[in-house]
């Protein structure tokens, strides 16, 4: 008894330690900031051997390449860094980002490039086994990304039929060896398919949610925000009740899967991106350094400096493109 007791006292005491250590990392006096001038480039890109970027924002701006960019990126393959690109976008298959790469002349293959949808799709594999069933509520994209990993996708008849306004026992059907309903952003969101997730998730007390990302609004090149992977995951979440597991950024899933399948060593290892809520947070927790670019999302030094703790990045510059310019690659602007 007296053992038990102490083993739930001490149980929370690291509870209690843990929240207080997470709460003095968020609030903590933060470092400054290291803009990046063109004299320090050389040595700071001497730091690492792997360099991980986010894209849009970053690498692209909807369908044009940032300025200078492409050629910055072929320098350092040229010095023999390792280049890899980690997106939280779900709703394209790699080979949708290569195809990208390709007309922004910029070289990539598909295993450099990582999606929250790759990830999603191990994870899935990894605990439930190749062959399991899963429900997507996504893209084609994330569809394929799962089917490549070998899991086996259950599409309900007319789940994208907006014709039925009636609910009833049609929707109810659902297969009882889903596994796991695996959500992102969907730009055919239905009725029907919320309804085949969520029957699921309250049917089958093991059948996992898993999301993507947790990202609001996604930037779209008419200037326009739109809904992003959460309002999918936030339908499912509220209706059925169910605890996502996300696996995008900032979470440290699609980091530690990096480590695993490219045995990178995180002390050599920078990642460059433009949100400091996703990109820069997922580098610090993660423990590699990190560099925000002022292309996408964070628009000014002003605005990078109000972020704090874990959300602060080590180093920053106007644009990646920057980088090339400093060490005599592209135009300068
Ligand atoms: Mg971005």
């Amino acid at each position: 008894m007296v053992n038990a007791t102490n083993m739930l006292v001490a149980a929370a005491g690291a509870a209690v330690a843990s929240a207080a250590a997470l709460y003095l990392l968020k609030t903590r006096k933060s470092k400054a900031i290291k803009w990046l001038s063109n004299k320090d480039v050389e040595a700071w890109i001497d730091r690492y051997d792997t360099v991980l970027f986010d894209c849009d924002g970053v690498i692209w701006l909807d369908t044009e390449a940032v300025p200078n960019v492409p050629e910055t990126l072929a320098l350092l393959r040229k010095k023999g860094k390792r280049i890899l690109f980690v997106s939280n976008n779900a709703t394209k298959h790699r080979s949708q980002y290569l195809d990208k790469f390709k007309k922004m002349g910029i070289e990539a293959t598909i295993d450099d490039v990582v999606t929250s949808a790759v990830g999603s799709a191990v994870y899935f594999v990894e605990r439930h086994g190749k062959g399991a069933k899963v429900y997507a509520c996504g893209t084609q994209g994330l569809v394929r990304e799962l089917e490549d990993a070998g899991a086996t996708l259950v599409r309900p008849p007319n789940e994208l039929d907006t014709q039925i306004l009636i609910s009833g026992p049609q929707l109810c059907v659902v297969d009882p060896e889903v596994k796991a309903v695996v959500a992102g952003a969907d730009w055919n969101l239905t009725h029907r398919k919320l309804s085949y997730a969520v029957q699921c998730l309250l049917k089958f007390p093991g059948c996992e949610l898993i999301a993507t990302n947790g990202d609001r609004l996604y930037p779209a090149g008419d200037g326009n925000f739109y809904p992003g992977a959460g309002a999918t995951v936030k339908s499912i979440e509220f209706c059925s009740g169910k605890t996502p597991v996300f696996i995008g950024k900032p979470g440290p899933m699609l980091l530690d899967l990096l480590e695993k399948t490219k045995g990178m060593d995180k002390s050599r290892t920078v990642m460059i991106g433009d949100r400091i809520d996703t990109d820069i947070e997922f580098g610090n927790v993660g423990g590699v350094e990190t560099l925000l670019v002022l292309t996408g999302c964070t628009p000014s030094r002003e605005k990078a400096e109000e972020s704090k703790g874990v959300q602060r990045p080590m180093f920053g510059i106007r644009s990646f493109g920057d980088i090339g310019v400093a060490l005599g690659v592209g135009k300068a602007l």
